[in-house]
């Protein structure tokens, strides 16, 4: 069972029931792999509870109380607070941090059986789109470690591809599950915005995120999301009073007579030629499986950059100034006062991305702004949504590429963060509509690069998009290529 690393959840799952492999043999492979900590993908590793977790799998497979996916290992980015791992949100400030509880989502899957690899590398409070902004340097991408695997999630995507993490949890602000997927040759999905609990989720920009799961493919992804997503009324007030559901139910249906929009602001300019002809070749898949492809448009898909780098900021602002010295983490060792305290403490422990969000975001929200610059992004983030209610009258679901390019080369956009803000274009719509989007492998690009395609839904479709990723797997097999050496 040397490739015990590359079997899919469901494949586990299955030799955890029939007792084929035992979850501890599981877990040792995994941990194994994981020594020396490859692309620099993990923060934390505990051997030891990792262990522990998966004896008790093993106990419960063995007396009958296993859950769905008993034994299997996953790993969570580094937002989720956990409390048998430290937890840092790739800051400084918050170094050492361990949490006296688990994170929704990390309890949801441990009860489904998961067993817990560790924490993964992610850009500073999600706030990124390279995994060049964590504190712990960055994450190589295992298709071409001189090149960025995207972010924020990049621990969790470099992980899955390069075979260190059968699956990873993931967190969505404006992209930040779908393009480290894209670029890392993976799938991921971001549901319905209040789908999963956001309680225990750092919060980056809370009207926003969201959690979702990353792995190879979507038949994955949808047993990771049946046992992440449900209400969690009393401790995320944002979270969905919806019953819980068998995503994986529908992946097999049909797409005959599927209508696809396409928006042609996705396909302008910018895009780069060997993405678009990536995404062009799964569309034309698409077409032999029975979907029609209606041409659609998503007339302020340029305002959804300037929208979201005025709220996501103005939200962080708010969210981080719990971030003192008080509380958490990090604390400056010499200081005159409280104040002083509080000033050099968040001088030392935020990085500068972090700090130039806190600014803007402090800028836009101030007495004389607040109308130009946050009243208006929140009239036009209504107007993308209202967007998106008009394509879906016209289709079932949207296609277009994840990311105008593949994962670029390290220190490329290292000293202009604008270049990384425009290159969320094409991501960012659905999340300021709080809409489920995914992106599935659908090629190679320059440099042999993985490109993922985006299937946006509409609201609670994620189980459409499932189905429609899960059938494009069927048709090809990018989802199954591995980088050298996996
Ligand atoms: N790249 C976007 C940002 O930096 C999205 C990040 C995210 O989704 N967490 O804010």
């Amino acid at each position: 069972m040397s490739d015990l690393h590359n079997l899919s959840v469901k494949a586990l799952v299955s030799l955890l029931q029939t007792k084929e492999v035992s979850a501890v043999e599981v877990a040792t492979r995994f941990l194994a792999r994981m020594g020396g900590n490859p692309h620099n993908a993990y923060l934390d590793i505990d051997s030891e509870v990792t262990l522990a977790q998966a004896q008790v799998s093993d106990a419960k497979l063995a007396n009958g109380t296993a859950g769905p996916l008993e034994g299997v290992p996953v790993a969570h980015k580094d937002v989720f607070v956990t409390r048998d791992f430290a937890t840092t949100a790739g800051s400084k400030i918050l170094s050492g941090y361990r949490s006296p509880f688990d994170a929704t989502v990390v309890q949801r899957l441990r009860t489904a059986g998961m067993v817990t690899l560790g924490k993964l590398n992610c850009d500073e409070f999600a706030m990124g789109s390279a995994n060049e902004n964590s504190a712990y340097g960055p994450v190589q991408n295992p298709w071409d470690m001189a090149r960025v695997p995207g972010g924020s999630s990049g621990g969790s995507a470099a992980a899955v591809a390069a075979g260190l993490a059968p699956a990873a949890t993931g967190t969505d602000t404006g992209g930040s599950i779908r393009q480290p997927a894209s670029f890392c040759g993976i799938t991921g999905i971001k549901p319905t915005y209040g789908r999963a609990s956001r309680y225990g989720m750092i919060a980056y920009a809370s009207s926003l995120d969201q959690a979702g799961p990353m792995a190879r493919s979507a038949e994955d992804c949808a047993l990771l999301l049946s046992a992440m997503c449900g209400a969690d009324l009393d401790r995320d007030s944002t979270s969905l009073d919806m019953p819980t559901e068998d995503f994986a139910a529908s992946l097999n249906n049909s797409l005959e007579g599927l209508r696809i929009g396409i928006p042609k602001e996705f396909f302008g300019e910018g895009l780069h030629a060997d993405v678009r002809a990536a995404v062009d070749g799964a569309l034309r898949e698409y077409e032999k499986l029975g979907a029609k492809l209606v041409p659609i448009s998503l007339p302020r898909t340029e305002l959804s950059i300037p929208v979201y780098y005025i709220i996501a900021p103005a939200e962080a602002s708010s969210n981080l100034s719990r971030f003192d010295g008080v509380k958490f983490g990090h604390r400056a060792k010499d200081y005159t006062d409280l104040v002083d305290m509080y000033k050099k403490t968040r001088a030392e422990g935020f990085g500068n991305e972090v700090k130039r969000r806190i600014m803007t975001g402090a800028y836009v929200l101030s007495h004389g702004y607040y109308d130009a610059y946050y009243l208006q992004a929140q009239k036009i983030r209504r107007m993308i949504a209202d967007d998106f209610q008009n394509a879906f009258k016209e289709c079932d679901v949207i296609a277009g590429p994840v990311a105008p390019s593949v994962a670029w080369k390290f220190g490329e956009n290292a000293n202009d963060p604008v270049a990384d803000y425009l290159a969320d274009i094409f991501t960012l719509p659905a999340s300021l509509a709080g809409l489920p989007g995914m992106s599935v492998p659908a090629g190679f690009g320059a440099g042999g690069m993985p490109v993922g395609l985006q299937l946006i839904g509409n609201y609670f479709k994620e189980a459409q998009l499932l189905n429609a990723a899960h059938r494009l797997q069927q048709a090809t097999n990018f989802h199954l290529q591995k980088p050298a050496g996996v």
